[in-house]
């Protein structure tokens, strides 16, 4: 697959293939249904420390259920302080150690992309664990996620050998050096919504720049996270650079927040949670923070708008997609009050190909929900909606009952204004707000009223008011005729409550060194 490809209802932040066009890898496509692999998959449900799986020192474990019927899959090993301890302690020593922050950045490419290597032997059974563990479709874990993941680690593992430090234009009696170190000892805490995407945001800099990281995955999601754990020992990153520990963000989220020996956060998530790293660094070490945090995305159609039904069809693959777990949803679109019966008429026509399907049927295009809690917080927002005010336009209920699963309708609300909670709250759901607006000064000021900036999208043919209102839109990525534009290549992250710092492209490097001035008297 190549870029060139007509692309319908971009998915959050993938780098080609996307889904839509469902590229099928060759074992897919034998197979057709993932079903069939079913009986032979195996689940690795240990804590990964020092480059053994470990159980928790509590011996304590939690139920991983899948959301596409409830049904327990394994269970995992719950981690707490001590294990944070005894990863910190095996991080910290393959660091000083220095197997891998000291050794030739040639070397560390070489084991990482035999890494990528073996990540991209197991890509179906990767895509499968994906899928059952978080209820995401088939087609988006085989064809998104997956491709993504591999192309992250490989495309960070190729900088290894490729970013110069430099030399200040200091006075000719000196030399002025200014060289990158790894931080040291990276905690990285990440979502259950793109599992080892986001892991992957993580993993791909901070290992190629020298530095010892523990993966917290999420309660909901482990199962990917230690799966790549056990290959990157296979690939032959060194004991202790790797630590994979499943278990609560409270109690191991928390521990590494706050442990004195670890030197940088790297976390994706909720704003409030983002917000106790904040606190867990100053009430203890002053680590380094780095946050990717909520979104409510506007979405802004103007009147002059190139192609309706293609901005339509974007709309709501832009709020569906992923059942509205992602992070950039555009969960409110913003549109020209002249057409906004007729917009919202063909949204909610595109809506109807978004119905819950089985999440491992190869065809499905939006699968569960990621756990009944989700479920549940977003039935409860929807019934805040209709109290609100707001109508709807399609949709609003719970789906698939039958299956046991977790899912809900794609939902559509029309009469929003601004100032209700499901346009200001991140529902993190397959919920859409639609507000209308008079002229361009009142679509930049609705789209703007929210302590969000992640995304914002805008439609038009208008070049120069494409830039003018681009530019007046605080969003880390502003899409224009677009809803989720850039690959790995392009910086991503969120202005306000969305975040402090970038993940993707090269600027995500920054984050996990250090910057260290040497002066040289000549
Ligand atoms: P979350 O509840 O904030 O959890 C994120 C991670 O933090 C999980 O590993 C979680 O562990 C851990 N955690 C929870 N409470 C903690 C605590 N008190 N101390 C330390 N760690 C704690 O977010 P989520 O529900 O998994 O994911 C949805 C959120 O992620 C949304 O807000 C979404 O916008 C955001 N997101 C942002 C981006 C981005 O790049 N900006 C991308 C994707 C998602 P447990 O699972 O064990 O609770
Ligand atoms: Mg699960």
């Amino acid at each position: 697959m190549t870029r060139g490809t007509a692309l319908k209802a971009v998915p959050f932040c993938y780098d080609p293939p996307y889904p839509g066009t469902v590229p099928r890898s060759p074992a897919m496509a034998a197979a057709e249904d993932y079903r069939s692999h079913l009986p032979s998959l195996t689940y690795r449900n240990q804590a990964f420390i020092a480059g053994k799986f470990t159980a928790a020192a509590s011996g304590k474990t939690f139920d991983c259920i899948s959301p596409i019927d409830g049904k327990l899959l394994t269970r995992v090993a719950e981690c707490d302080k001590e294990d944070v301890d005894r990863a910190v302690k095996a991080a910290r020593a393959a660091f000083d150690k220095g197997v891998w922050s000291g050794v030739a950045p040639a070397y560390r490419k070489k084991i990482m992309l035999k890494w990528v290597s073996l990540i991209e032997k197991h890509k179906e059974e990767l895509a499968l664990l994906e899928t059952l563990d978080m209820g995401k479709p088939i087609a988006n874990s085989a064809g998104g996620d997956l491709p993504s993941s591999i192309r992250c680690i490989q495309w960070y593992a190729e900088t290894c050998d490729k970013v110069y430090d430099e030399l200040a234009p200091a006075r000719p009696d000196s030399i002025s050096m200014i060289t990158r170190e790894p931080i040291g000892v990276v905690g990285a805490v990440v979502p259950w919504n793109f599992p080892l995407l986001m892991a992957s945001w993580k993993l791909g800099p901070a290992l190629a720049t020298g530095n010892s990281v523990i993966l917290k995955p999420a309660e909901q999601s482990p199962l990917t996270a230690i799966r790549i754990a056990e290959l990157a020992a296979e690939a032959g990153i060194p004991d202790g650079v790797l630590n994979v520990l499943p278990g609560f963000g409270e109690t191991a989220g928390q521990a590494l927040g706050r442990h004195m020996d670890v030197d940088m956060i790297a976390f994706t998530g909720s704003t409030e949670v983002g917000k106790y790293f904040l606190r867990y660094s100053g009430e203890s070490n002053m680590k380094h923070i780095a946050l990717e945090t909520g979104g409510k995305s506007p979405n802004i159609i103007f009147a002059d708008i190139p192609d309706m039904d293609k901005a339509a069809a974007t709309a709501a693959g832009g709020i569906f997609y992923n059942s509205g777990q992602v992070c950039t949803a555009a969960s409110r679109v913003i549109v020209d009050e002249k057409i906004k019966d007729q917009f919202i008429e063909l949204v909610a026509r595109h809506a109807e190909k978004w119905r819950p399907q089985d999440p491992l049927d190869p065809k499905t295009q939006m699968g569960s929900m990621v756990d009944e809690a989700q479920m549940d917080r977003v039935l409860s927002y929807i019934d805040i909606g209709r109290k609100e005010g707001a109508k709807i336009a399609f949709g609003g209920e719970r789906a698939r009952r039958n299956t046991g699963g977790y899912y809900v309708e794609p939902t559509i609300f029309t009469e929003v204004k601004n100032s209700m909670r499901i346009a200001q709250e991140e529902i993190f759901g397959p919920v859409l707000s639609t507000i209308s607006f008079k002229d361009d000064a009142e679509a930049v000021r609705i789209a703007n009223d929210s302590i969000y900036g992640l995304q914002a999208n805008l439609w038009t043919r208008d070049i120069t008011r494409a830039h003018k209102v681009a530019r007046a839109l605080k969003a880390g990525t502003v899409n224009i005729n677009a809803t989720d534009g850039g690959d790995i290549t392009a910086p991503f992250g969120g202005y306000k409550q969305s975040g402090i710092g970038r993940d993707k492209s090269l600027h995500a490097l920054e984050k996990y060194q250090q910057i260290k001035h040497t002066y040289i008297q000549l």
